[in-house]
């Protein structure tokens, strides 16, 4: 089965499966990822917004708008990567996913890992970090490779500040693109 094939049958079982039914009611469409199925990095965001949930695609928004400058100061398109979220159903209200909501989809996100096999993978916020790095503070480990044990596999991660919460925020904004530029030449050299 070739990837973009793999990737298409997650959405279908989330879909089967009826997973998280009262995000689904709500939500205009499942945000399942954007980008290369080949790609050394994949980016791991919190949940769709407003326009993501509208155009069925990851950061599309103003986070999105920082996320491609960041991606273009590191000489990368969208193209090149793979963008995703934990959730792939907007919170009403872009209220924070919960903990069973963001447990439920756990699985597909491991399984588009899984078939995408990034070199290295980016975590955008606190939400998806937890997953990779339980327990770690973003303030503490922002930037820093990590080599982290799931299921069977060796992942390597990167805990990065979330592009909304580093938006309007001058010296958190300047962390985060100097943390990107920093992680973009180390994994040049992976
Ligand atoms: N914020 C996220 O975490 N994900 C998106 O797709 C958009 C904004």
């Amino acid at each position: 089965m070739n990837k973009q094939v793999a990737l298409e049958q997650i959405k279908t079982d989330i879909l089967s499966q009826n997973i998280c039914p009262d995000l689904a009611e709500q939500a205009t469409q499942l945000v399942m990822g954007d980008g290369n199925v080949d790609a050394d990095i994949v980016f791991i965001g919190e949940a769709p917004g407003k326009n993501e949930d509208l155009q069925g695609l990851p950061f599309v928004g103003a986070s999105g708008k920082f996320l491609n400058e960041m991606l273009a100061g590191a000489g990368l398109e969208r193209a090149d990567v793979y963008i995703t979220n934990v959730v792939k159903y907007r919170p009403p209200n872009n209220r924070d996913p919960l903990p069973s909501e963001k447990a439920a989809f756990l699985p597909f996100l491991l399984e588009q890992i899984r078939i995408i096999n990034p070199k290295v993978i980016m975590t955008l916020g606190r939400h998806s970090m937890e997953y990779f790095l339980p327990g770690a503070k973003i303030g503490e480990v922002h930037g820093q490779m990590q080599r982290v044990q799931m299921d069977d596999r060796e992942l390597t991660v990167i805990p990065l500040f979330h592009p909304a919460a580093a938006l309007y925020n001058g010296s958190l904004r300047q962390t985060l693109i100097d943390d990107f530029t920093n992680a973009a030449q180390a994994i040049a050299k992976i």
